[in-house]
């Protein structure tokens, strides 16, 4: 796998895109422009690798558009050393950006082959994460508590598993709604019984299936 100078030249371009979008966080812009989003779609060009746009993996699922990676990411305000719950690993691209801003990832997946593939992969890649396979709708129990929570597919509605799983001061985003549109939503739990939601933008993502999902 080869990272030439002009993938990094496209890594240029999709950050400057990212940053007129509204992105801001410059750890998070640093982590897009360093990590090689090419190597996790290796079917794909260059070219439409740095597009700013989700692409199909394997399992039917999708590598999440740059700009939802980003905003997510930023909404999570990832501090080193924290411990981070991500459902959904799919490609295993946010995984590395979660480990890039020094969280300890737990990363959860319900379909094999992607699991298989980003267990090999990532390592090999210098990402050391903590890879689980099965329904993150349940989230990790026997990790629990997390500083922050990561869904990456689209939640019908707030699985109270995950709510009991957030520690206290710690925060959770996932997006909710139906199977056409969701709302990019923040859960922060403020005591053992109290949370605090707030919404944002409007984004589209693959369902989020399970027990306490579709
Ligand atoms: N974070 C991924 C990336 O960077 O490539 C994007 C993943 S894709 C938008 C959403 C992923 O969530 C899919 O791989 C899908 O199989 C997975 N998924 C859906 N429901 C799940 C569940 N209950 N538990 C774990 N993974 C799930």
């Amino acid at each position: 796998m080869l990272d030439s100078y002009k993938h990094k030249g496209l890594r240029k371009v999709l950050v400057k895109q990212l940053k007129e979008k509204g992105i801001k966080d410059e750890r998070v812009l640093k982590a897009i422009e360093k990590i090689p989003r090419h190597f996790f779609i290796e079917k794909y060009s260059a070219e439409v690798a740095y597009e700013d746009k989700a692409l199909k993996i394997d399992a039917g699922q999708t590598i999440s558009q740059p700009y939802t990676v980003a905003y997510q990411t930023e909404l999570l305000h990832i501090q080193s050393g924290e411990k981070v719950l991500e459902i959904g690993t799919g490609s295993g691209y946010q995984t590395s950006i979660l480990v890039e801003l020094g969280a300890n990832v737990y990363t959860i997946e319900r379909q094999k082959d992607l699991f298989n593939k980003t267990t090999v992969f990532l390592p090999k890649l210098g990402y050391k994460a903590n890879f689980y396979l099965g329904d993150g709708s349940m989230g990790i129990p026997e990790q629990a508590p997390f500083n922050k929570i990561l869904v990456t597919a689209g939640a019908p509605n707030i699985p109270d598993t995950l709510l009991k799983q957030l520690a206290i001061g710690g925060v959770m985003v996932i997006p909710v709604g139906d199977e056409n549109v969701q709302t990019m939503t923040t859960v922060i739990r403020v005591s053992e019984t109290e949370f605090e939601k707030v919404e944002f933008a409007q984004f589209r993502f693959v369902p989020l299936i399970g027990d306490k999902a579709w």
